[in-house]
């Protein structure tokens, strides 16, 4: 492509979410779909190749692209059509899952399947087709839409609905922003009786422990989501803190009009009623390190473990948002930010492969800060991450001088959850090889996703950083 001069104006350094990763790009945010196309024809002109974005909460790059154009869908954030009787909703890309929840809560209406922080686009979970603490038993959010329309890359619009169009609409949800752009979506909500739910406390001595507890609890909640110490080793490695939650049923909330109240959803400004939340990361940088994390970790367990509260009802979004409760707490890993690593692992393999990824992080001294373990279904879709298995998601500090062997020691990573019939999550991304990308998905899916790549997007138009290093 010939390159026009470039609107230096619009150029702006964007950072994946975990702030490892980062580039400038030509950025333009359109409020209408003719916005939009007009985007793509100037990109066309500057001879420049486009990426989308929504919120920007990719923990890696899958929302960058280096001297692009990049279209951030953020204030095409209207909801067009709302049915409080049916539960059905319609809404532009846009519009991010806190807009949504906050809309329809005192309705009675919930999402059902929400990322663990509230700020995502409906574009950028849709793309991803993400998963929450109940895959298990809801699945991805693509499950739950039940039409959208779309805007091909090469200028086709269409409308794909669910049913009509099953083989298309697997295909493109989940598409990781290659093909074209959302331009509506349509949403059937989970409808609820109360603007709490039910949560246990559970406690594991070790992963063969969680294991048995996920087991056990499967047929009896609707969320389950587990903590792991990642420094606890030998007869309890894995040791976590399990967290259910159900659902509460009709009749059983005595005042659910008052908890399904913004009021009382709404996260709480400040710390112990004191600090501010916006500051808080502050204090915890002197933390965010080996010795803060070990000890925190071990904190957290025993007082958990000894804690007689082991049962409480807890706001929808208190539950669901518990990442949200410290702004911008990724700031607190330092300059140099922080990847996650998620990898999803058939059932049976689940326990010895993961005992595996604990012990190498060990074994190099990359202890990750946060890790979490969840239940998965396997579905339809073409580019799927899910399994019928669990998964953990490693939160890995990095810098400068971990940098290099961070990457190499995800490589390691790579190789347990292929040897095991894993699959990984472009999402979480920054360090997947094209090797180990293409061994998950196989020729097969990879042939069908590059003859949708040619037929919606022809000119190769959509790449992100991800694209360029995966595909
Ligand atoms: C603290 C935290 C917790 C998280 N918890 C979870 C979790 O529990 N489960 C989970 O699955 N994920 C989780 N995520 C990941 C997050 O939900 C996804 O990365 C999601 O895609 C982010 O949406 P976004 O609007 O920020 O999109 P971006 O990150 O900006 O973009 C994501 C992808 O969507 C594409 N895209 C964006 N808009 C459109 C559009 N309109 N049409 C087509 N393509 C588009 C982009 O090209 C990119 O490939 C979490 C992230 C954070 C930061």
């Amino acid at each position: 492509m010939a390159r026009a001069p470039l609107p230096t104006e619009r150029l702006e350094l964007l950072m994946g979410w975990g702030g490892a990763v980062g580039s400038a790009a030509y950025i333009y945010r359109p409020s209408t779909v003719p916005q939009l196309k007009e985007a793509f024809s100037n990109a066309r002109v500057m001879g420049r190749t486009v990426t989308l974005r929504g919120a920007g909460r990719s923990y890696g790059d899958a929302a960058l692209g280096r001297e692009n154009v990049v279209i951030e869908l953020t204030r095409m954030n209207r909801i067009l059509a709302w049915g409080p009787a049916s539960g059905i909703i319609t809404c532009q890309p846009g519009v991010t899952i806190k807009q949504l929840w906050e809309y329809t809560i005192e309705d009675g209406w919930w999402p059902p399947v929400v990322p663990g922080t509230m700020f995502p686009t409906l574009g950028g979970v849709l793309a991803m087709n993400i998963h929450g603490k109940n895959n298990f038993k809801a699945g991805t959010i693509g499950e739950h839409m039940l039409a959208f329309d779309f805007l091909a890359a090469s200028g086709e619009a269409l409308h794909v609905d669910r049913e009509a169009d099953a083989e298309l609409f697997n295909a493109i949800v989940g598409s990781f922003g290659m093909l074209g752009c959302f331009t509506s979506i349509t949403l059937q909500l989970k409808k609820v009786y109360s603007g709490d739910v039910d949560v246990k406390v559970l406690i594991a001595n070790n992963l063969r422990e969680l294991i048995q507890i996920y087991e056990e609890n499967i047929p009896k909640s609707d969320y389950l989501v587990g903590w792991i110490d990642a420094f606890a080793t030998g007869a309890s490695l894995g040791r976590s803190i399990v967290h259910q939650a159900n659902y509460i049923t009709p009749g059983t909330d005595p005042t659910p009009v008052q908890s399904l109240r913004l009021t009382h959803q709404n996260l709480p400004d400040a710390i112990m009623g004191i600090v501010p939340k916006s500051i808080v990361w502050i204090f915890m940088r002197p933390f965010t390190n080996n010795v803060g994390v070990r000890f925190v970790n071990w904190a957290k367990f025993i007082s958990s473990k000894i804690s007689p509260k082991k049962q409480f009802r807890q706001a929808h979004a208190a539950f669901a948002f518990l990442l949200d409760y410290v702004p911008n707490w990724q700031k607190s890993y330092g300059k140099g930010g922080l990847i996650q690593y998620q990898s999803f692992i058939p059932k049976a393999s689940a326990e010895a492969a993961f005992r595996k990824q604990l012990e190498v992080c060990r074994r190099e001294s990359i202890v990750p800060f946060l890790a979490v373990f969840k239940r998965h279904r396997a579905d339809r879709f073409l580019m799927t991450h899910a399994v019928d298995g669990y998964s953990l998601a490693l939160d890995f500090k990095v810098t400068a001088r971990n940098r290099a062997r961070l990457w190499k020691l995800t490589e390691k990573l790579n190789e347990i959850v292929l040897a095991a019939g894993g699959r990984f999550y472009m999402a979480k991304d920054a360090t997947l090889t094209r090797e180990a990308f293409r061994s998950y998905l196989g020729s097969e899916t990879l042939a069908k996703f590059k003859a949708l790549k040619a037929r919606f997007d022809p000119e190769s138009m959509l790449e992100s950083e991800l694209s360029r290093r995966l595909l």
